[in-house]
């Protein structure tokens, strides 16, 4: 049975219905009139309420934001307490009400090899991974400036289209295709950075640092356009880019060595340490694929987590992206740390990485977050429901997560979607706490693929079956940035883009 369509006749309601056939022509020219400078009350049919440890929902619950940041979550009696006055009340309607989810780890740039990379060179057949790292470089190395900011603007109106309403752009794109830096050397991150406010979706710029092939090997030519010569010149750019983007209350800057292999020790220590002295977040690739273990045994004399930790950079303010290949002693180092670990199980099912450990880690209460990555699929509900289903396929089990403290498998995968990547990125955002950014997202009960959902199973409906177009609405920031499946900004479809 769906969900009964709620009937608000409060005067001064305004009910905001799905506009789903408003022709892309409506909404071609940047409009500024879906801000809400104000006190705004949202009403809707479903609201999450995650104040608990384990998520419930509020019916006919009311979110209460003041201009761009929440105020607090509230229940079917809002409207007439007198605190709500002022407030301009909106409605949302018959839609489940819950944080923008968050995409902790992002290439935006390789949004523009979807779909090229699926098949074997002749003669190369044993080189499962060359075609993807070929196409890669080639378009690492072919992009112009303006085709970043392009096929960046692509990734990022697909994210705001499927309810991500923060990006954790992990960017290593630098210098001109000949590898010699551009008049502004943060050229590139700042395309990257304009392509997300063209859409609206709030970025964290991780600027990475890149300065060779791996252990004892130079950069190869084609990392040109990655590399930098010394860890001073990259923290004066980062400082830089940091100075650029202070003010806009959409951008945040932080760092991002780009692997064990790519950086040696001075740059891991010295990164590690402005990011400290600075409160700013710190991310990394590591444990993606075995070789890169070999390589980190050999310069360190230990696995990448452990010679992170010898390094001083294991803390709650570093994310490992990946995670993916952990040895037994590594687990200890990780519980005790509580790094976030950044998992991508859409790219890593298709580049063939490997299972992420999901079980050993959420029993040692590592915290799991999510990224999108290299962009084959953007669907961070998909990334949610694959963290649990590959460990369902290695143990032959079923609610492999759940467990008698939290046995609903969705209350464990929910927090990974948005407030673990929040926490990842250090952004107040990925719950209704007050004080946190008015990011959030609306989702319609009358999609195909709820209905028949009731309180109970709504939420594991939502991580485990729904699809993306079932997202109605998107704020960012208290700004409407997706309204009734499209974008307020931009077209959402056609040649146009
Ligand atoms: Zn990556």
């Amino acid at each position: 049975m769906a969900p009964r369509i709620i009937q608000n006749t409060c005067p001064g309601w305004r009910h905001e219905a799905p506009k789903t056939h408003a022709p892309d022509d409506a909404t071609k020219h940047p409009k500024h009139t879906h801000h809400s400078p104000m006190k705004t009350l949202y009403a809707a049919r479903y609201l999450l309420d995650d104040s608990q440890p384990t998520a419930a929902w509020i019916e006919n619950g009311h979110l209460a934001v003041d201009d761009a940041k929440i105020l607090g979550v509230f229940g079917p009696e809002a409207p007439q307490q007198p605190e709500f006055n002022d407030f301009t009340r909106v409605d949302l309607g018959n839609v489940a009400v819950v944080p923008g989810l968050v995409n902790a780890h992002s290439h935006a740039f390789q949004r523009g090899i979807r779909g090229k990379t699926e098949y074997l060179v002749p003669g190369r057949e044993a080189e499962d991974f060359w075609t993807w790292r070929q196409a890669m470089y080639a378009a690492a190395l072919g992009y112009e400036a303006d085709k970043v900011q392009q096929v960046s603007k692509l990734a990022f109106m697909e994210m705001a289209l499927s309810g991500i309403s923060t990006v954790g752009e992990f960017h290593y794109l630098h210098h001109q295709p000949d590898g010699q830096p551009y008049a502004d050397p943060n050229e590139l991150a700042n395309r990257v950075i304009a392509a997300a406010k063209e859409v609206g979706i709030r970025i964290a710029l991780l600027r990475v640092g890149y300065n060779r092939a791996g252990f004892g090997r130079a950069a190869e030519d084609e990392q040109r356009r990655f590399v930098e010569d010394d860890v001073d010149t990259y923290l004066a750019r980062l400082g830089d880019l940091r100075t650029r983007w202070q003010d806009d209350p959409l951008v945040t800057v932080g760092l991002a060595p780009h692997s064990i292999r790519a950086v040696p020790e001075n740059w891991l220590r010295a990164m590690g340490e402005y990011a400290a002295a600075e409160d700013l977040a710190l991310h990394i690739h590591a444990c993606e694929q075995r070789r890169e273990i070999d390589e980190s045994l050999a310069e360190y004399g230990r696995a990448p987590i452990a010679a992170l930790a010898e390094m001083g950079l294991l803390s709650e303010r570093l994310s490992i992206v990946h995670g993916t290949h952990l040895a037994d002693a590594e687990y200890d180092l990780l519980a005790d740390a509580r790094p976030s670990i950044v998992a991508c199980p859409t790219t890593e099912r298709n580049l063939g990485d490997g299972f992420l450990p999901a079980k050993k880690l959420v029993e040692r209460g590592v915290p799991i977050c999510l990224g999108s990555d290299s962009h084959t699929n953007i669907d961070l509900w998909e990334e949610m429901r694959l963290v649990e289903y590959h460990e369902r396929l290695r143990y032959e089990k079923r609610n492999v997560l759940a467990s008698a403290k939290t046995p609903r498998t969705a209350d464990v995968l929910w927090p990974m979607g948005a407030q673990n990547g929040a926490r990842a990125l250090r952004i107040p955002a990925g719950t209704f706490a007050p004080g946190n950014h008015a990011d959030f997202v609306a989702v319609d009960l009358e999609h195909i693929t709820l209905l028949g959902s009731d309180a109970d199973s709504l939420l594991p409906n939502m991580i485990l079956s729904m699809t993306p177009g079932a997202v109605r609405d998107v704020f960012v920031g208290g700004e409407k940035i997706v309204e009734g499946g499209r974008l307020t900004r931009l077209p959402s479809r056609g040649k146009t883009i």
